[in-house]
């Protein structure tokens, strides 16, 4: 027979993991199913502040000599010589004023162990091959390489792999934006610079001409560097070059210990506009991906997932879980967070508008507080002068049916 779930979550990233954890500890039969086997490599390692409330009530704690403490961001675009620290502490309030630079594999483990703690079915080393939706006439059928599910929702959890946007032709590529990543990680860093590095543990961001760089330190004198790049045909020689050519991460590197090979991630930055439907929903980067220059992904991956439960668990309580306009709002609430983003990433790929952005000295303390709060992840307050500043500017982004229109 078929074993039936309240909900089946695909995927166990921090988007899946943090909706079955909530979901089950209400008292839902959840089943989650991820592909690889835990503790599995992740990039994306750089937390936002707005991410900790979800770890506090997951009962997550991000300890271990593995992660770091991380007090902000500083922003380099050195053919210029500008740059630019932000320091969480320099917000406007409302979130924590620091957050942590974390090792995935870790972090996504105890993710996934605290949503089995809190009750739910995790199904490792599992694929999911197809859903069979039937337009939500009655409950999903999940088939996976090992068996068949049924659950009275389903949740898209998959990531980069976007399952239901591929299905459902629904994924519109950002082509503006980063297409791609090559990184690799750093062992063996001087203990001088890697205490330079963790006495804040801030994220190095480069702005490059093809894109930008990243340096995120890590614990055990590790350093994560990673160049996003709007250039197809992606080569391990890119970040090279552009390590060669970044004084400041030169540097840093000096001395360092390359670990393992290149790694490279190509297709990112999409839109999926069609991320919900009777009885399913897309959470995390299933429903969009944008160029990860913020850091936001995590964040808003642990958030959304919060904010759609919220809006599930009543509705399968009442047996509402087939209105197809159950995540209308939740959907309409994500895209102004992801749009927040997208037009200050697009900042980054209009070079010219960059320094009024973050390399301008004559910044007010309410933009400068406001423009941090953003960077925080906290992005959907009312009282933000600089949001409203960003959205009456010429970057104004819209996502929409047709993925990225500028305003
Ligand atoms: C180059 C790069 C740099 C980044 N840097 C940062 C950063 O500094 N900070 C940050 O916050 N974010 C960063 N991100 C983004 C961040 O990694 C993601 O936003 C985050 O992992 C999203 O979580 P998720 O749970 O939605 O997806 P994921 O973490 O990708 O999890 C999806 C899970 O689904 C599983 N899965 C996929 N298909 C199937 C299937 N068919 N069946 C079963 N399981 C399946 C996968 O194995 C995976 O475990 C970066 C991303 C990239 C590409």
């Amino acid at each position: 027979m078929t074993e039936q779930y309240d909900v089946a979550v695909i995927g166990a990233g921090p988007s899946g993991s943090t909706a079955a954890h909530l979901l089950a500890e209400a008292g839902a039969r959840v089943l989650v199913i991820e592909r690889e086997t835990f503790p599995r490599f992740h990039i994306g390692e750089s937390l936002l502040p707005a991410s900790l409330d979800v770890f506090r009530r997951l009962g997550v704690e991000v300890v271990g000599k593995e992660h770091v403490k991380k007090a902000g961001a500083e922003f380099y675009e050195e053919a210029t010589g500008q740059f630019a620290t932000y320091l969480f502490s320099d917000q406007l309030g409302g979130v924590p004023e620091y957050a942590y630079q974390v090792d995935r594999a870790t972090l996504d483990q105890a993710l996934a162990q605290s949503a089995v703690r809190a009750g739910a079915i995790l199904h490792e080393g599992e694929r999911v091959t197809g859903v069979d939706l039937d337009g939500g006439a009655r409950p999903p059928i999940v088939a996976t390489d090992r068996g068949r599910y049924e659950a009275r929702y389903v949740l898209d959890a998959t990531g980069l792999d976007s399952l239901f946007a591929y299905s459902n032709d629904s994924r519109r590529r950002i082509e503006a934006f980063g297409l791609g990543a090559v990184f690799r990680h750093f062992g063996d860093l001087r203990p001088s610079i890697a205490a330079e590095l963790l006495a804040q543990g801030n994220i190095k961001v480069l702005f490059v001409d093809e894109g930008w760089i990243w340096a995120i330190p890590l614990g055990e004198g590790r350093l994560s560097v990673g160049l996003v790049t709007r250039h197809k045909g992606l080569k391990d020689e890119w970040l090279d070059a552009a390590i060669a050519a970044s004084p400041e991460v030169s540097r840093i590197l000096e001395g360092a210990r390359p670990e393992g090979p290149h790694k490279k991630l190509a297709s990112f930055s999409f839109y999926n506009p069609r991320a919900h439907g009777p009885r399913w929903s897309c959470i995390g980067d299933a429903a969009c991906f944008l160029d990860p220059v913020f850091s936001s992904g995590v964040t808003f991956a642990m958030l959304g997932s919060t904010l759609a439960v919220e809006q599930l668990l009543p509705a399968l309580a009442q047996g509402r879980e087939g209105d197809a306009a159950l995540m209308d709002a939740h959907a309409e609430k994500m895209r102004n967070g992801y749009e927040v983003f997208a037009t200050m990433i697009n900042a980054i790929y209009r070079r010219r508008l960059l320094p009024g952005l973050f390399f301008t000295t004559d910044q007010n303390t309410e933009l400068r507080k406001g423009l941090t709060s953003l960077l925080a992840g906290d992005v959907w307050r009312t009282d933000n002068a600089f949001l409203e500043k960003l959205w009456r500017s010429r970057l104004r982004v819209r996502l929409d049916d047709r993925g990225l229109s500028m305003v």
